[in-house]
C-alpha cells in the first residue's frame, strides 16, 4: 500500500488498522562511473516493495511512504551530481516527517536507509521523535550493514558502488548500469579523517570496492534474503 496513491479518507481508514509505516531514505550521489545517482534510493524502495509483498502473503499490512530522496553525503560531495543536504537540515526534515506519522497514530516507523552518511543524523532524529512520542518505536535499517553476513555469503566483497550494490542495481534497474565502466578497489584509513576532499582518496571516482564481479543473480539473491529477513523481523519471527 503506497501512501501517495491513497485519498485522505482511504488514509484515515488505513491508519486505523495499520500500525507500521516504512519510509525508504536515500541520497542522490556519485556511485562510480557505472551506477546512477539515484542508486541509494532505488535499492531501499525495491526492498520496501518486496517486504510489503512478503508481509501481504502472511496477511500483514504495512504502509509504504514515498522515499526521502536527498540525504546527507559529505564525503561524496567532491563528485558532480552529488546533492548534499547538511546533517542539521536533513535531521530536522526527517524528524518532521516522522513526527507527522507519529501524530497520525503510527506506532512503528521503519526508516529503510540506503546510504551510510544518513546514519548519524537519522539516529539523532529518531531519538528526538521517540522522546516526544514515548509510545512510538523507530527502526533504523541499514540493509547493507544489518544483513552484511548474508550479503557476504552471496558476494565476495561489498562497498560503495561495489559488488553488492552493483549487483542489486543489476537486478532492479539493469538498463541504468554501465558494467563496461565498473571498476574500483577497496580503500580505508586507520582512523576516521574528515577533510573537505577526503572523498577523492577514499572513493576514487566514487567507488570503494571492486564492482566487476557483480551480477543480477547476486542482486536478486541479496534482495530476496534482505526482504525476507526484514519481513520476519516485522512480524516478530
Ligand atoms: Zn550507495
Amino acid at each position: 500500500m503506497r501512501l501517495e496513491e491513497l485519498t485522505w479518507p482511504d488514509f484515515e481508514e488505513v491508519k486505523r488498522r495499520v500500525g507500521t509505516v516504512v519510509i525508504p531514505v536515500g541520497s542522490v550521489e556519485a556511485h562510480g562511473k557505472h551506477l546512477p545517482l539515484g542508486t541509494d534510493v532505488f535499492a531501499p524502495v525495491e526492498i520496501a516493495r518486496r517486504v510489503e509483498e512478503r508481509l501481504r502473503r502472511r496477511g500483514v499490512e504495512v504502509l509504504t511512504a514515498p522515499p526521502v530522496w536527498y540525504g546527507h553525503t559529505f564525503v561524496l560531495d567532491v563528485y558532480p551530481g552529488t546533492i548534499n543536504v547538511s546533517g542539521d537540515a536533513f535531521k530536522a526534515y526527517v524528524r518532521e516527517i516522522m513526527r507527522e506519522f507519529a501524530a497520525e497514530g503510527f506506532r512503528r516507523i521503519v526508516l529503510l536507509n540506503g546510504h551510510g552518511g544518513n546514519y548519524p543524523p537519522l539516529v539523532l532524529a529518531a531519538e528526538e521523535v521517540s522522546e516526544e512520542f514515548p509510545g512510538v518505536e523507530i527502526w533504523l535499517i541499514n540493509w547493507w550493514i544489518d544483513f552484511r553476513e548474508d550479503i557476504l555469503s552471496i558476494c565476495s566483497s561489498q562497498g560503495h558502488a561495489g559488488q553488492d550494490e552493483t549487483s542489486v542495481m543489476l537486478a532492479v534497474r539493469p538498463e541504468l548500469v554501465k558494467m563496461e565502466n565498473a571498476r574500483g578497489g577497496r580503500r580505508s584509513s586507520r582512523v576516521r579523517v574528515i577533510r573537505k576532499d577526503i572523498g577523492k582518496e577514499l572513493f576514487p571516482d566514487g567507488v570503494n570496492d571492486d564492482p566487476s564481479l557483480a551480477t543480477a543473480e547476486k542482486g536478486e539473491a541479496i534482495l530476496s534474503v534482505v526482504s525476507e529477513k526484514i519481513a520476519r523481523l516485522l512480524v516478530g519471527e
